[in-house]
């Protein structure tokens, strides 16, 4: 979906966190401090292909805001990212974490590659060398690196390994890690549980039943492919589901189990049997009860916002919905959980991987999940009251919440010196 330049990425934060902060009487420093990242790092280095060619990439981790805690947000791989796209990425982390009330600031970073077209050696070369470029800013009390688009633990693995073999054994420098060298149980699902738990809540909220429920996923990556499966699990009817290639739909419902099986085998859920197929932007205008939004930012645009028949709309990617369609949404009656709240579950797991790492202690599932269960639900009640009582769309009450304990917390700290 294309989008005006004034509607994309940092821009589009920005002007919410401007508009807000001045609608609620947040302070002005909050506000100046919020609309600019605090540290920003752009990194170039070469990397041995292996047809023994020199590839050079670049790079970037963009701290927003550290005064709540070590700034925390994944590592994207993408051919597209940018350092706006970071910048914006790295402010909602800042808002996520303060929404949730878990004690990080926010930050992101991205390298500039096609990882599918890169093989598991080139990706590992490239993953040592961009961490040891990040390194003067990363580490387990500053800014706490994770997955995201593109990434995933292997790559994890190998920046732990990298930034402990430059600062010593360091496993709490980044969450997300295999099982096996300190990464929690729980934390591979934990984005899509919490996107099923507050679809859930939000179901719950406007009076739809979770037995029977359609669902439309877009994206099938890590969170797309947990929510569709643990929703299924509730009762809920998954009816379409896409990727990059692009979508199958079946009004009775897609058998979820063989759904991934199929993604596993041909890496896409394109020609699943039992199903028509559909674009990306056909399936967000499907007829269903819950879309999930599971892949890029803008997807949901001032343009395709009018035709969504969903009555909930919960955000497991992040930004896809921007400013223009999200008016239109709430008009049209249309129940938002936005992305800092409905993705957080995975910086809420790893909230809790890294405090097992400092505490060299492992947890059970069961205990991980029901951290994760309460967490998520404190933070929509919380949200929820607060979109009631000030009568505005769920994403501008969990900026509201996300704002005053910002500001709360750097009036608290004051300024050095
Ligand atoms: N990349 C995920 C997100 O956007 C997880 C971040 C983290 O766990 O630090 O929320």
């Amino acid at each position: 979906m294309s989008t005006s330049p004034e509607e994309q990425g940092f821009e589009n934060v920005k002007k919410l966190i401007n508009d807000i902060c001045r609608r609620m009487n947040i302070s002005e420093t909050c506000r100046l401090r919020l609309t600019g990242c605090e540290r920003e790092l752009t990194v170039r280095f070469p990397v041995k292909m292996d047809d023994g060619q020199v590839g050079v990439f670049s790079g970037y981790r963009v701290m927003h805001n550290d005064t709540r805690g070590p700034a925390k947000g994944g590592i994207r791989y993408h051919p597209d990212v940018n350092l706006d796209e970071v910048r914006a990425l790295a402010a909602l982390m800042t808002l996520k974490t303060a929404v949730v009330n878990v004690p990080y600031g926010g930050a992101k970073g991205a390298v500039v590659c096609n990882p599918k077209e890169l093989s598991q050696a080139e990706l590992e070369r490239l993953t040592r060398r961009y961490a040891a470029e990040i390194a003067v800013l990363i580490g387990p009390n500053l800014d706490i690196p994770a997955p995201d688009v593109g990434t995933n633990p292997q790559v994890m693995a190998w920046i732990m390994d990298t930034y402990s073999t430059m600062r010593g054994y360091s496993p709490g420098v980044i969450t997300g890690k295999p099982l096996e060298i300190g990464g929690s149980k729980g934390r591979f699902e934990a984005t899509g549980r919490g996107c099923m738990i507050s679809a859930l809540l939000a179901a719950k909220h406007v009076g739809i039943n979770a037995e029977g429920a359609t669902v439309a996923v877009q994206g099938f990556g890590n969170v797309g492919a947990t929510v569709a499966k643990l929703l299924a699990k509730e009762g809920c009817l998954i009816t379409a589901a896409s990727d990059s290639r692009g979508g199958v739909y079946n009004p009775n419902g897609l058998d979820v189990e063989s759904l991934v099986a199929h993604k596993a085998e041909t890496d896409s859920v394109v020609g699943f049997r039992n199903a028509e197929p559909v674009t990306n932007a056909e399936l967000l205008e499907l007829p269903c009860d819950i879309l999930v939004p599971a892949a890029l930012e803008h997807q949901i645009v001032e343009a395709n916002a009018p035709s969504v028949k969903a009555r909930i709309v919960a955000e497991g990617a992040n930004g896809p919905t921007t400013p223009g369609a999200d008016k239109i949404l709430y008009a049209n009656g249309v129940f938002v959980a936005p992305d800092v709240l409905a993705n957080a579950g995975g910086v809420i797991v790893s909230y809790l991987e890294w405090v097992q790492n400092l505490q060299v202690f492992c947890w059970e599932e069961a205990q991980v999940n029901g951290y994760l269960q309460s967490m998520m639900t404190n933070a929509f009640a919380e949200v929820l009251e607060i979109s009631v009582l000030e009568k505005v769309d769920m994403r501008t009450a969990a900026y509201i919440t996300a704002l005053r304990r910002l500001a709360t917390a750097m009036t608290a700290r004051g300024i050095f010196p």
